[in-house]
């Protein structure tokens, strides 16, 4: 938890573009974008991985679904369509021991992912 960059950045030890925040959640531009909107929705709490996710953060999950389809909206990608991702463990892609949720949107997003 002490070396988590994302509990870095919501303890404002680390710098990054931030679209949005509340106490439960924050929400910035991801440093890598893979599409013209990136940034990622991420919980205060420190939960490691999504398997991780507790009963009692049930709300917290929802929560973090408002605010993604409120940001969509506010950037204008919301008619046109966005996605959400979040992976989890090292198969599934996942870097940042924090969970955090993608947006990506801006242009035709392909499927299968790679
Ligand atoms: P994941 O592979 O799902 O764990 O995604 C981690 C994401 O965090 C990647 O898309 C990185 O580009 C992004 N990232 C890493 N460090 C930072 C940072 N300091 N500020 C913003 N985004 C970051
Ligand atoms: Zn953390």
């Amino acid at each position: 938890m002490e070396d988590c960059i994302f509990c870095k950045i919501i303890a404002g030890e680390m710098e990054s573009e931030i679209l949005y925040e509340d106490e439960e959640v924050i929400a910035f531009k991801d440093i890598e974008p893979q599409a013209p909107i990136h940034f990622l929705i991420v919980p205060k709490k420190h939960i490691p991985t999504l398997l991780d996710i507790e009963e009692g953060d049930n709300e917290l999950i929802g929560h973090i679904h408002q605010v993604a389809n409120q940001l969509a909206r506010q950037e204008g990608i919301a008619e046109d369509g966005f996605r959400i991702v979040s992976n989890c463990n090292e198969a599934g892609g996942q870097i940042v021991d924090h969970i955090h949720y993608h947006l990506l949107g801006g242009r035709n997003l392909q499927w299968p992912p790679g």
